[in-house]
């Protein structure tokens, strides 16, 4: 520290300090990509189980990287969530959704569109100003956006991240709880949130039909949520006795797979009417 290091020399790096300067490195990568709009959304439809309909698609980024192809989530969301950068890409994300949402919508489909928030998101009531004032530029009604919030998320700081919740649904924005099953929240907490959705996470949805206990926190989960008056989500649904089994256990919607892999809206659309499995 404070040493003179000449230009040219190479200074010993533990390896311990590498992984932060990536994440440096990743940092500066990302705040170009979203200045120059390398940032796509995928889709993916979710399933009113009682009419195979698409009521509703969400939105999941990914990064079309010039030099490493299309990046996945896990590969750059941690690195935002970890800096201020998470919150013009949740911007951007919002802007880029409801713009799509505007598309489908002229093209005659009646899907709301879904978009994951992340913890930090909620750490400050400036979140609702910034979505109030997309949502008006975007001149899209409040209740055709849904947020999605994960538990650990609710978890986090969960006096703002309450008050957060409860200044969207004011505005009358829908949420649910997301991968519901492996984060921290309180029953307690579920029932003083305003979310209309709780969605079980995969991890029990996969292998549902080769594991009772997963089969018995599934229902458990789901009667838990009818009786919050919340509806229920399956996500990464797969196969279609797994389907079969959840319109059994009175499920409200699903999403995986076996409908739809995440894609560009358009592809959405084409494969929107096609039958279940197929
Ligand atoms: P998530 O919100 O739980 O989204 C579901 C993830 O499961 C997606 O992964 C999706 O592609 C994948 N998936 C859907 N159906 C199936 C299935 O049948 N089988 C399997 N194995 N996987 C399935 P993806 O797109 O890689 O996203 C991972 C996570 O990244 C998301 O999990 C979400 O937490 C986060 N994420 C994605 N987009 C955004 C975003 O725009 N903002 C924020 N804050 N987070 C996002
Ligand atoms: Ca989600
Ligand atoms: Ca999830
Ligand atoms: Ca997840």
């Amino acid at each position: 520290r404070g040493k003179h290091v000449p230009t040219g020399v190479v200074v010993y790096e533990p390896a311990a300090t590498r992984p932060a300067s990536d994440a440096l490195v990743m940092q500066r990568e990302l705040r170009r990509a979203l200045e120059s709009d390398e940032l796509v959304l995928h889709y993916q439809p979710k399933i009113e189980l009682s009419t195979g309909r698409v009521t509703s698609v969400e939105a999941l980024v990914r990064w079309q990287h010039p030099e490493r192809g299309l990046l996945p989530p896990a590969a750059f969301l941690p690195v935002a969530e970890r800096s201020e950068l998470i919150e013009p890409l949740t911007r951007w994300v919002l802007r880029r959704a409801l713009h799509d949402y505007a598309a489908w919508t002229a093209a005659g489909h009646d899907w709301t569109v879904a978009v994951n928030v992340s913890a930090r998101n909620l750490s400050s009531l400036q979140f609702v100003d910034s979505v109030r004032d997309i949502l008006r530029q975007a001149e899209v009604l409040p209740h055709r956006l849904h947020l999605e919030i994960t538990e650990t998320a609710l978890a986090f700081d969960s006096d703002v991240a309450g008050q957060v919740v409860d200044a969207l649904a004011r505005e009358g924005i829908s949420m649910s709880v997301d991968d519901f099953g492996i984060g921290f929240t309180g029953l307690s907490q579920l029932r003083t949130l305003d979310v209309t959705e709780i969605k079980i996470d995969r991890t029990f949805v996969a292998d549902l039909m080769g594991n009772e206990h997963d089969r018995a926190i599934v229902r458990s989960v789901i009667e838990l949520a009818h009786r919050l008056g919340c509806v229920v989500t399956a996500e990464g649904v797969e196969t279609q006795d797994v389907a079969d089994w959840l319109v059994a256990s009175a499920c409200d919607h699903a999403q995986g797979y076996l409908w739809l892999r995440p894609a560009p809206w358009t592809q959405i659309e084409d494969g929107a009417g096609a039958p279940a499995g197929s």
